[in-house]
This record gives structure tokens, sequence and C-alpha cells, in this order.
């Protein structure tokens, strides 16, 4: 029992079922409806034959009982146009019925798997391709589609025909009911076996390609500017080129197996035929059956037929919706990581002050931890600057504070409240974030800008650019606040984005300020503007300056010199470039002299 319950758990068609119970639940109403109607409409179709005879039978009685027959022939035909009917105006319900439950459910599945997504670590969007993900979304969303047709459209009618006709059939003759019922199972038996066995492993493997390419294309396309400026288009279309011919191998092997599959199912139904003919026939050779009875026999076996007929189109469907499927199913499965405490209650920040208290933090796949029994006190509204060698954790230090990542041991304070504690949301919100490479939107200025305040006006917004210096590069734009950023819109200069990125900082009004320096020199007017900003923007926050360039810190209340994870200095910038052989002292000369020679090049 257990290892069934572990089967279905781990099983595509387990997981699957129950993703799609979870949503079908959701709408018990409509399914239960659309379920009655699907039934009416498809007994109302296997019975017909049964008057198919009926009227046959009527005819051969034409000559010898002239009235009676016709009136029985008319009578009959009048009940097949009346399950003619039914079958027509019931199956139009449940078609209507389906749009709505099926459009009903395809937002609420990309939405909730949305919803995930977006709360899904930051290591966990490190590690996957934006590209992949959103197919993953949109695959299962149309999935689903294709699942209710075939689930409720097209099997749950297939059980009902077949059982329904071996059932009419044994009333007549058992012998012939045996067959079309043992028939259709070992038919079906055959096709889901060969669908589920044979072609599934291989379409999976094959799936996964076709998500890799995307991915592969994605990443390539979105990293352009790398791939230009170490001329590696060959590189990346051999690269691409090797993806693209193994997906070749692996769809080609899928597309082969359903050849196959699909040869051996159009010959088991011969043999099916062959069966039931020749049990009909035999019938009538020992006087059990008449002409209205081969009638009757052949018209429902026709029916019977064309019901099975797509059955191995439709396990494929399902094969291929659910497949579509486990990839999101997968990505539900997903432990959160970083996630709020249940009860967590809002970060009150009053003064401002972060302390790092016995810290132990290890990047997970790293031999050894980054910050080990590490402490530090950062005051309200103090100025701390943050340097060292490029990897000695800088970074981490303040996605930290941010609680992008869960520490191993120790506790991080904002006053005094854990950051583990608190809600993220109200976390992220008191701090303001300047990153290095300010990401924007594809959408307008004033939006992007204002995404730091939902349901700031436009007059805040243009208040905040003003205090960036953002507001007369933006004024110049043709369309202003209303220039779409990217693709479509204007591109902007990397001293553009950091003032855009200034201005919302300036607009979420945080306690607490990050401030990640831009590594490549900007020119010396942008410079400017931004230290102008930045200056502005310092005042009465807690402000964590990661310094590249070292030419913000020297102003600074305090800077930390990180080195492998540990602050091996500590002080003023003054007291710090006085240390001789000193980290911080070798820093500062190495940035000078480049500083200096840059000049002297120009
Ligand atoms: P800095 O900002 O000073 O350049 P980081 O904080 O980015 O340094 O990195 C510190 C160390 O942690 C480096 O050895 C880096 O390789 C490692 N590291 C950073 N991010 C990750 C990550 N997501 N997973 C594993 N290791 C990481």
């Amino acid at each position: 029992m257990t290892s069934w319950n572990s089967f279905w758990r781990e099983n595509a068609f387990g997981k699957a079922s129950r993703f799609v119970y979870e949503h079908w639940r959701r709408q018990p109403g409509r399914l239960t409806v659309m379920i009655l109607f699907m039934l009416a409409a498809t007994l109302a179709d296997t019975v017909a034959p049964l008057y198919a005879g009926r009227i046959v039978n009527a005819l051969t009685e034409f000559g010898t009982n002239g009235d009676v027959a016709r009136q029985h022939a008319l009578v009959d035909f009048s009940i097949m146009m009346g399950l003619g009917a039914v079958m027509i105006g019931a199956r139009f319900v449940v078609f209507s019925g389906i749009v709505t439950f099926t459009l009903n459910m395809m937002p609420e599945v990309a939405r909730e798997a949305f919803h995930k997504v977006q709360r899904l670590s930051s290591d966990w969007h490190a590690n996957s391709f934006a590209g992949s993900t959103v197919r993953k979304i949109t695959r299962a969303m149309w999935s689903l589609d294709g699942l209710n047709d075939t689930l409720i459209l097209a099997m749950f009618s297939k059980v009902v025909m077949l059982v329904s006709a071996s059932v009419l059939l044994w009333v007549y003759w058992p012998v012939l009911g045996l067959v079309v019922g043992v028939g259709s199972v070992l038919y079906v038996a055959l096709v889901a076996g060969m669908s589920l066995g044979y072609i599934a492993p291989a379409a999976q493997l094959s799936n996964a390609w076709d998500t890799r390419v995307g991915g592969v294309l994605a990443d390539s396309v979105s990293c352009n500017a790398v791939v230009k400026s170490f001329a590696g288009e060959h590189r990346e279309d051999g690269f691409v080129g090797k993806v693209m011919n193994k997906w070749r191998r692996r769809t080609e092997r899928t597309w082969r197996r359903f050849n196959l599959s699909f040869f051996i199912q159009m010959t088991a139904m011969w043999v099916f035929r062959a069966a039931i003919l020749g049990t009909a026939l035999m019938l009538a050779w020992t006087g059990q059956a008449n002409a209205g009875d081969l009638t009757f026999v052949l018209t429902l076996f026709f029916l019977v037929q064309g019901y099975l007929q797509d059955v191995g189109q439709q396990v494929r469907n399902l094969q291929r919706a659910v497949n579509e499927m486990e990839e999101l199913i997968d990505i539900h499965a997903v432990p959160v990581e970083v996630d709020d405490r249940p009860g967590a209650k809002a970060l009150k920040v009053s003064q401002g002050e972060i302390a790092f208290d016995h810290v132990l933090f290890q990047y997970k796949g790293k031999a050894t931890p980054l910050f080990k029994d590490f402490s530090v006190t950062i005051k309200p509204g103090e100025r701390v600057g943050l340097v060292g060698h490029s990897g000695s954790g800088k970074s981490t230090f303040v996605k930290l504070i941010q609680r992008l990542y869960d520490i191993n041991d120790g506790g991080i304070l904002i006053d005094g409240q854990n950051v583990a504690a608190v809600t993220q949301e109200s976390l992220r919100s008191q701090i303001a974030l300047v990153p290095q490479e300010p990401i924007l939107f594809h959408r307008t200025l004033a939006e992007n800008i204002s995404y730091a305040r939902p349901g700031a006006t436009l007059e805040d917004v243009i208040a905040a650019a003003k205090l960036a210096n953002a507001h007369d590069f933006i004024e110049d734009l043709p369309k202003g606040y209303m220039t779409l950023v990217g693709e479509r819109g204007i591109k902007l200069s990397g001293g553009e984005r950091q003032r855009v990125a200034l201005a919302r900082a300036f607009l979420a009004d945080a306690p607490i300020l990050i401030l990640d320096e831009a590594t490549s020199s900007l020119d010396s007017q942008s410079e400017h503007l931004i230290q102008q900003a930045v200056e502005r923007l310092m005042q009465g926050r807690t402000t964590l300056v990661v310094a590249h360039r070292l030419s913000t810190v020297k102003s600074m209340d305090r800077l930390l010199v990180f080195a492998k994870g540990e602050i091996v200095e500590e002080g003023t910038h003054q007291q710090l470039v006085g240390i001789p052989n000193g980290i911080y002292h070798g820093l500062y000369e190495r940035q000078a002299m480049e500083l200096a020679a840059g000049i002297a090049a120009e």
C-alpha cells in the first residue's frame, strides 16, 4: 500500500491527477452538470442502434404485416430522432459548460504558479532560466485546456459508451457482450500501455529538451551584448546547434515511437472487428439473430469503433498534458526556502540600527561557511562603506540584511528585531536598495520610479526624480515621464539608469539605505550628479555603501574592510589609509594609480 502511495505521489499521472482534482473541486456544480449531461448524451448515442435494428425488422415485415409494421417503423424512427436530439442538445450543454470551466481554471493555474515563482528564493531564480520558467507556466496553462477536453469530453464518454454497449449486447447475446467488453478493455489496455510505457518516457525526454532549447536561446539572446563584445557569434551558433541536434535526436525517437504504436493499434482494431463480425455472423448462422439484430450489432460496432478510434490519440493527449503539467507541479513542490514564519509581525524601524550577532552563514553548495561567528553593529543613521576585494562577502552581507538568504546560526537584528522573525514585505519595504546594475521594467519611466511606492502620484515621482537629479534628462525625452524604457522605448545610459534607481530610493523613503556602487566608471558629469543625489539621499538614513570605486567612501563615518568573510580593518578613510601594508591602503593606492593612469591617458 505504501509503495503504491509513493508511486502515486511521485508518478506524473498521480501528481497531475491530484493537481487537476484540486482545481476541479473548486467548481463542483458545473462539473456535476457536465457529467450528467455527458452521461445522457452518450447513453442516447448507445441506445440508438437498437432502434436502427428494429426499423430493419419492421421493414422485413412490410410485406406480411403492412400497417402495424409501418407504424412500428415510424415510432422507432421517431425515437431514434429523439435520441439524436438528446445527444446533440446534451453535448451542446457540456461543450458550453466546459468553456467557462476551463477558462476559470487556466488563469487560476497561471496566477498561482506566478505567485509561487515570485516568492521562490533568489537562489532558485539565479539557477533557473527565466525563459524556461515562463514556458513552463504558459504550457501548463494550455495543457489544462487539452486535459479537460480529453477527460470530460472524450475519456468519460468513451468509458460510458463501452460499458453501456457491452451491457446492452450482453442482455441480448451474452457472448457478444463478452467479446465487446473484453475486446475493448484489451484494446484500451494495449493502447494505454504503449502510450504510457513506450511513448511517454521518450516524450518526457524530448519535452525536457524542448524546454532546454527555449532556455538556451533566451539566455544567448539576452546576453547578446556579451556575445558581441567577445565576438562569440560563431561559438553561440555552435552551442545552440549542438542543443538543437540533441533535441532533434530525442524528438525523432519520440515521433518514431508514435508511428510504431499507431501501426500496432490499427492492427489490433482489425482483429477486434473480425472477432465481433465473426461472432455476429455465427449467431445469425445458428438462428440466434435475424437481419434487424445484425443491423443493431453492426451499427453498434461502428459506434464503438468510432469511440475507440481516437483512444490512442486521447491517451497521448492526456500524457502530453500530464507531462506539461508535471513541470509546473514540480515548481509548486520547490520549497520557498525563505518564508515568513507563522504569525510573523511587521518590522518597525524607529532608529535604524543593524546588528549582526554571531552570524554563521554558508552558501549551499559551498564547502565552507562564508561568515563564521560574524558580529558587527551599524549605529542608527551611520554611514558605513563596505570595501574589500571581489568575493570578500560585501554583497552577501547586504543580501543577508534583506534576508534574501537565511543564515545558519546567530541573528541579524534591526532595532532589536530579528529579520527572520518579521515579514519579508515589511523588512524589504524599510530598505531602499540602489543596485549595482539597476534593472528597469519595460514600462514607462513614471511606472518604473513609482514602483518603489505603490500609489505614488506623478507629483511624488517628479519630486523624487528632482532629488535624484534625474528630472532634467527625463524632461528632455520626447514623452517625458511617459517614455517607455527598454526594448520598445529608449535606451538609458548607465548613469541615467543609476539616477532612476536613486529616484526610486527617494520615493521609497526608507530608513535604511543600501547602495551598491556601479563598478564601471561614469563620465565626470554623471558621477557628479549621482554623487550629489547620493549625498542628499543619505541624509537621516542608516546607509551602507558597497564601494567599488572608493570615491564615495571618503566621507563615510566608518569603513568596514572585508576579506574572506571577515572584517579585517575598520575605521574612517583617514585612519585606514594610514595603516601601512593594510588591505585598504593597498586598494586605495591601486585605485589612485589607476585613476592617475586613466587621466593621463585622456
Ligand atoms: P563581494 O560582494 O565582496 O564581491 P560576494 O558576497 O558576492 O562578494 O561573494 C562572497 C563569496 O560567496 C564568493 O566566494 C562567492 O563566490 C560566493 N557566492 C556569492 N553568491 C553565491 C551564491 N548565490 N551561491 C554560492 N556562492 C555564492
